[in-house]
C-alpha cells in the first residue's frame, strides 16, 4: 500500500513505505511537513523510512545526507550502498527489516545537530513504538547514543549487542560511511558486520 503526499519544495515526496496502517500515514505525513526544527527550512525532503511493514529489525541512523535529502529516502549515497550489501552479507531478506534516522532532515555540513535531534526524538520514538522492532541495530555514534545513552564510545561498543533497561536490544555498528575513511575502519566495518550475521541468526524469529 503506498499513498503520495504534499510535494515538498524539490518535488514529491517518494511513496510512503512501512506498515499500511493510517497511524504510520499520519506520522509520515506530520513529518514530512515539520518545520519544528530550524532545519525544516533548509531541507528539500525530510527522510522518514525505507523497508518493510512488519520489520523484526531496525536499522537506526543519525541524520540524512545530502542523496538522501534530495530522494527522500534514507540511505540512498554512499553509505547507503555499503549498508545495503552489509543487508545482503547478514542475509536479511526484504520485509524483515527497516531503516530510519533520529534527525529527519539534512544538518548543515552534514553534522549531527545535539538540540534538533531533541526536538526531532518524539518522531523516532513514535515511529518505533508503530514497527514494534525485536532487534535494532545502530549506525553511528550519535544513534548509538540516541538508542542507549549508557553505552561506551563506539569504538569500543562496535560489534558487541547490548541489552537495554527497556526496549530491544541493540547491536551497535560503525556508520557505513566511516568504513570509508581508512582501511583500518574499513576492515572494522567487516569484521563487526560478520558478528552482526551471527547475531541476526541468533535472533532470526521463527516465522520470517
Ligand atoms: S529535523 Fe525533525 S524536528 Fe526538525 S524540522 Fe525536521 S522533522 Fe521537524
Amino acid at each position: 500500500m503506498t499513498e503520495s503526499v504534499a510535494p515538498g519544495p524539490a518535488g514529491s515526496y517518494p511513496p510512503i513505505e512501512g506498515p499500511p496502517s493510517r497511524s504510520w500515514y499520519r506520522l509520515t505525513e506530520e513529518i514530512r511537513a515539520c518545520r519544528r526544527c530550524p532545519l525544516g527550512s533548509r531541507r528539500q525532503h525530510a527522510v522518514t523510512y525505507r523497508g518493510g511493514g512488519r520489520p523484526w529489525l531496525v536499522f537506526v541512523g543519525e541524520a540524512p545526507g545530502s542523496r538522501e535529502d534530495r530522494e527522500g529516502r534514507p540511505f540512498v549515497g554512499r553509505g547507503g550502498r555499503l549498508l545495503d550489501r552489509a543487508i545482503e552479507i547478514v542475509g536479511l531478506r526484504e520485509g524483515e527489516y527497516g531503516i530510519l534516522n533520529v534527525l529527519k532532515c539534512r544538518p548543515p555540513k552534514n553534522r549531527f545537530d545535539a538540540r534538533a535531534a531533541l526536538t526531532c526524538r518524539p518522531y523516532l520514538d513514535r515511529q518505533l513504538r508503530i514497527l514494534s522492532p525485536t532487534s535494532l541495530v545502530t549506525l553511528g555514534r550519535h544513534a548509538l547514543r540516541a538508542m542507549d545513552p549508557s553505552a561506551p564510545p563506539i569504538t569500543q561498543a562496535a560489534g558487541v549487542p547490548r541489552t537495554r533497561p527497556a526496549g530491544p536490544p541493540v547491536f551497535p555498528l560503525l556508520h557505513p560511511a566511516a568504513s570509508l575513511r581508512s582501511r583500518v575502519m574499513a576492515s572494522r566495518w567487516h569484521s563487526d558486520v560478520r558478528r552482526l550475521e551471527e547475531w541476526i541468526a541468533e535472533r532470526r524469529p521463527q516465522s520470517t
